[in-house]
């Protein structure tokens, strides 16, 4: 039984292995209804506590069917919210919630931060700083290739409907171009079922990498943290480190909350989480790659967002979603950050099938590590980029300092090692 003074949020597509939202829902008082996902198996005898009930849906499959479900079961019984963390899914709850009246940012809002096409568009209409971009959409690619020759090179091609960094390929000369295309839209029907998928040719932003979040409500965004992605330099962009409060002078970190807190304008998300993605052009410009009406990294930016500021962002996020108010005081500009947070992704390393992976088990005891998330295991087969397979494991842990932080990713890099067989088996998936 539900206590009926309990407010209710409809969770899509959240792995329960992942804590922090699930414990931030207790925290705020605030039951789950878990739409599982497809790929995970939940047993319904070990539901993280806040979860009351599952309830299955397919809107990738069947759309209008899923949106039917939820429209019945609030009939039924009213839930008060429904949020994701899971960014493809950002424009399905978006449109749930519109249809159901509760609170949300809307459909329109929902795809110009999830189709890069449209972000790019509605950042320039802004007068912000984008990268010069043109569209290749639709089976035929020569316009568009036409189109992108002109841009400066090295150009980035990207799915507009991408996630995670799929497919995201970096092409160094327009000779290159018409075969990173075709690469990529190799990877678009491998891994999104879309053979003809919309791409986005854009020019290589020079300058390290920084993750912002954000929290709007109430016609204000507050900036909660910006934290140091590193320098991908492709040709694939496989993410590494994530180090939060990152050290930037004075002004440039004023001009990233200026940027992002105007980018929340250009693309009308007002309500609720952000999670945004920059590099500093010249090491002092900051260019928006994308905004996700979300919280990041499943969760991720909530732990380091929360040991950085104090403020409970999933907590405050949870209690927006169902049309409560933020429990924190707002401040100008970024607040004092109190400690630092961060995350090593454990790098690949390599190909083929994994025989042994060093390491983990001494970083699970080091008092710093609050998680270690662990994706692949020995017998996983990891293939070559394009056709990235996903990351070993994340060490999530928390620091006095930002140096101490990065002094710890150095210890990371030369404690785990990966054992990989030599060679890929024939037919190993
Ligand atoms: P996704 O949503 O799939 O993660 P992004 O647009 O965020 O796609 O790109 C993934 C990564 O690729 C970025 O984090 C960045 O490292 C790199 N990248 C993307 N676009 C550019 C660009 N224009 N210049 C430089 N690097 C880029």
């Amino acid at each position: 039984m539900t206590d009926a003074a309990r407010p209710t949020l409809v969770l899509v597509f959240q792995r329960t292995t992942l804590p922090w939202v699930f414990e931030a829902a207790e925290r705020a008082g605030i039951d789950l209804v878990l739409v599982p996902r497809p790929d995970e198996d939940v047993p319904a005898d070990r539901l993280p506590p806040a979860v009351v009930e599952l309830l299955p849906l397919d809107p990738e499959g069947d759309r209008s069917g899923a949106l039917d479900l939820l429209r019945k079961r609030h009939e039924a019984r009213p839930f008060q919210g429904i949020a994701t963390l899971y960014d493809p899914a950002v424009p399905f709850v978006a449109e749930a919630a519109e249809l159901l009246g509760l609170p949300g940012i809307g459909r329109d809002t929902a795809l110009g931060a999830q189709d890069k096409r449209v972000m790019r568009e509605r950042l320039t209409s802004a007068g912000l700083h984008v990268p010069r971009f043109v569209r290749v959409d639709g089976p035929d690619t020569e316009p568009g290739l036409a189109a992108a020759g002109e841009l400066d090179f090295p150009v980035v091609v990207k799915p507009a409907h991408g996630y995670s960094s799929l497919g995201v390929t970096r092409a160094d000369t327009p000779a290159a171009l018409r075969e990173v295309v075709a690469e990529v839209r190799r990877v678009c029907a491998a891994k999104l079922a879309d053979p003809e998928a919309a791409l986005v040719v854009e020019e290589y932003l020079d300058g390290p990498e920084f993750a912002v979040e954000s929290l709007a409500y109430g016609g204000r965004v507050q900036v909660l943290s910006i934290g140091y992605k590193g320098e991908p330099e492709g040709p694939y962009f496989e993410e590494s480190v994530y180090r939060a409060p990152a050290a930037l002078p004075d002004a440039v970190r004023d001009a990233v909350v200026r940027e992002v807190t105007a980018a929340h304008a250009a693309l009308g998300i007002s309500h609720g989480p952000t999670h945004t993605e920059l590099r500093l052009r010249g090491g002092v410009k900051p260019y928006l790659l994308e905004m996700g009406a979300r919280i990041g990294g499943s969760g991720v930016s909530h732990y380091v967002a929360s040991h950085v500021t104090g403020i409970d962002l999933a907590a405050e996020a949870l209690r927006i979603a169902v049309g409560g108010a933020p429990s924190f005081t707002a401040v100008d500009g970024l607040p004092a950050p109190v400690a630092a947070a961060a995350n090593y992704i454990v790098p690949c390393g390599g190909h083929g099938r994994i025989t042994a992976l060093h390491g983990l088990d001494e970083v699970r005891a080091d008092p710093r590590v609050d998680h270690v998330v662990q994706m692949l295991f020995p017998g996983d087969v990891v293939r070559p980029y394009p056709d990235f397979t996903g990351y070993p494991a994340f060490v999530i842990s928390r620091h006095a300092d930002t140096a101490e932080a990065e002094e710890f990713h150095a210890h990371l890099e030369r404690a785990i090692r990966i054992d990989y067989a030599d060679t890929l088996e024939e037919g190993a998936s």
